[in-house]
């Protein structure tokens, strides 16, 4: 990324921190295999378990509970493909949690959500009543959402789940780094996590399995991470996420000034073209998220606009895939399909300043009047 073009898709991945990078430099010098008993093959194990005690620290998890993995499609799909029964699940979630429900050969009760993208306590009993869910079970919820930032209240579900026996599989990818996340006070049975949101690596993640849960593995082989996991250890990817995670330990007061920054955000965008809508403002959300529609502008030229005025952020469910699509999150929400249409994820991280919002502002400024509607 140029120091010009002003980066504001966070969701979509964060810079990888100094702090990452250095581990990560650290950790391609080493020659060794970490199931190597030798000198070289203990110092590659001595860095992933250094990262293992890192992550745990940050969620406050056992670090025997921490399972590393290629990233949190992997961690989500290895959740949800354990011989499950049963499995509910919300249309707001990931696709990588949607897609290994429907691979998993479960029954999959789809919840539904409020206006806000949010499951109820109540709606989850319900649903759980009508479903009558026998053998094994699986409550499949996300922290936060991609793509509004819409919070779950995932103590009080995992509470009514924990009552009917049905287990528990929290995807905290966007939540982590962003919020303090207590895997231990959750109680939760498992936690997908991703080092790239949080300023890690890309392909480097873990699933979080509270101990005395056991997960069949969803790669067997060469006996890795406890016999859960099989494949040599992404060392470097490892040691950078542990880094990152530490860091975000240690500058969690970043959060404050990310909230302050995009509602002051979100104000100016309104006060500038007050046609504006803010999906989900009044909902509990993440600090650094805001999901904006612009009715009459496509998202799709939103974003191409942008991208041509330096300033990178997401249409849609666009964070993966790179194409422009309707939303699947903004439809499960029964968001019409005009105003979907036109919604934009803006998300900052812990590099974002004034400077940034204020480029941004002056950018969204000209698009809008060039699409006649400012204000
Ligand atoms: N879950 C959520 C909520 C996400 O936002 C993402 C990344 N877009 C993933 C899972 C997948 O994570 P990864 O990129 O590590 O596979």
């Amino acid at each position: 990324m140029t120091s010009q073009r002003v980066y504001l898709d966070y969701n979509a991945t964060a810079p990888l921190l100094p702090d990452a990078r250095a581990a990560m430099i650290a950790a391609l010098e080493l020659a060794g295999n970490a199931s190597s008993v030798h000198a070289d093959g203990r110092a590659a194990r001595a860095m992933i378990e250094k990262a293992r005690l890192q992550i745990a620290a940050l969620l406050n998890a056992q670090s025997s509970e921490v399972v590393f993995t290629s990233g949190a499609t992997e961690s989500n799909t290895w959740a949800l493909a354990s011989g499950w029964d049963t499995i509910f699940v919300a249309g707001v979630e990931h696709v990588s949690v949607l897609a290994a429900a429907e691979a998993s050969g479960a029954q999959v009760v789809k919840l539904a959500v409020d206006g806000a993208g949010r499951l109820t306590p109540e709606g989850l009993s319900v649903a759980i009543a009508n479903a009558g869910p026998s053998g094994r079970a699986l409550l499949s919820v996300q922290m936060a959402n991609n793509e509004t930032g819409v919070l779950q209240d995932v103590p009080a579900l995992t509470s009514v789940a924990r009552d009917a026996r049905i287990a528990v599989h929290t995807d905290a990818v966007q939540a982590c780094g962003r919020l303090a996340v207590d895997f231990t006070a959750l109680g939760v049975d498992f936690m997908s996590v991703s080092a790239h949101k949080m300023g890690g690596p890309k392909g480097a993640g873990a699933l979080i399995i509270r101990d005395g849960v056991s997960l069949k593995p969803l790669l067997a082989g060469g006996g890795q991470e406890r016999r859960r996991r099989g494949g040599t250890e992404n060392i470097a990817g490892i040691a950078g996420f542990g880094a990152a995670a530490d860091a975000v330990v240690r500058q969690a007061e970043r959060v404050t000034d990310l909230r302050a920054l995009r509602d002051g955000l979100e104000r100016h965008i309104l006060d500038m073209t007050p046609h504006a809508v803010v999906i989900s403002q009044a909902a509990d959300r993440l600090p650094n998220t805001t999901c904006v529609a612009l009715p009459g502008t496509h998202s799709e030229t939103l974003v191409i606009k942008l991208d041509l005025a330096g300033v990178s952020i997401s249409a849609g469910s666009a964070c993966s895939s790179g194409k422009v699509g309707a939303s699947h999150v903004l439809a499960a929400m029964q968001i019409p399909d005009q105003l979907a249409g036109c919604a934009v994820r803006i998300s900052i991280g812990a590099e974002t300043n004034g400077k940034d919002i204020a480029a941004f502002l002056d950018a969204w400024g000209h698009v809008a009047a060039r699409t006649g509607k400012a204000a």
